[in-house]
């Protein structure tokens, strides 16, 4: 049986590099992949982009509202249709974005249609919370691996910090859309996070489902209070 992979990590922790890789040594071996990531806003980005200097497109890109084992068995079948030739991984870039209903989908991919499915994410946003496609992927992956990057004083980083026209924020959207300011990340170590946020983690919301919502609140963890 096939499995599906999360290979998660923080900002430029190479993600994509990695991915690129994959999908190289699988078809330097003669065999076939399908480059995929969800739709992310209306700028119709379709680039898997590797910050060493890699481009390449995805192959097909899947709407917040669409059925991913749907749009993916489409896509499986044109290709082989086109080629004669099996497919033999799928890759998914940006899945933090994935609905949890769409990582489902991925699970399925693995374990009904056998094809691995390799998901490669950020784990948690700027204020330390999971994104939605990376939870479920936490929770349901056959394989988790951590894609390590290094903080500035040289330890592992884990969060991501968001920075707007050169300054740390900490409120503000899962996604920052503003336009006209230059946000930027800088993937940061638990140490030196505490210390740009003034020793909060999860500063200000936490998306749940009630009767969830009343677990988490807004304040100050408790020891950083
Ligand atoms: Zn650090």
């Amino acid at each position: 049986m096939a499995k599906l992979y999360f290979r998660y990590g923080a900002m430029n922790s190479g993600k994509s590099t990695n991915l690129l890789q994959a999908a190289f040594n699988y078809e330097e071996r003669g065999q076939q992949v399908l480059l995929a990531k969800p739709l992310i806003d209306t700028k119709g980005n379709t680039d898997i982009v590797s910050r060493l200097g890699v481009t390449r497109p995805v192959d097909f890109v899947v709407g917040h509202d669409e059925s991913f084992f749907e749009v993916f068995n489409r896509e499986r079948n044109a290709l082989e249709l086109r080629t004669g030739k099996p497919l033999s991984c799928l890759l998914v870039d940006e899945a933090q974005f994935l609905t949890e209903s769409q990582v489902d989908d991925l699970l399925r991919i693995a374990i009904i249609e056998n094809i691995p499915v390799l998901a490669y994410g950020i784990r948690t946003d700027f204020q330390t919370v999971a994104f939605p496609g990376s939870r479920r992927l936490l929770e349901i992956s056959h394989s988790l691996e951590e894609l390590k990057t290094i903080c500035r004083c040289g330890k592992k980083a884990v969060f991501n910090t968001r920075k707007v026209d050169g300054v740390f924020v900490f409120d503000g959207d899962q996604v920052a859309i503003e336009d006209g300011v230059e946000v930027v990340y800088e993937s940061l170590c638990g140490a030196c996070y505490l210390k740009e946020s003034g020793g909060v983690f999860n500063r200000s919301r936490r998306v749940l489902v009630e009767p969830l919502a009343t677990a988490y609140n807004s304040a100050p963890d408790a020891d950083f209070a």
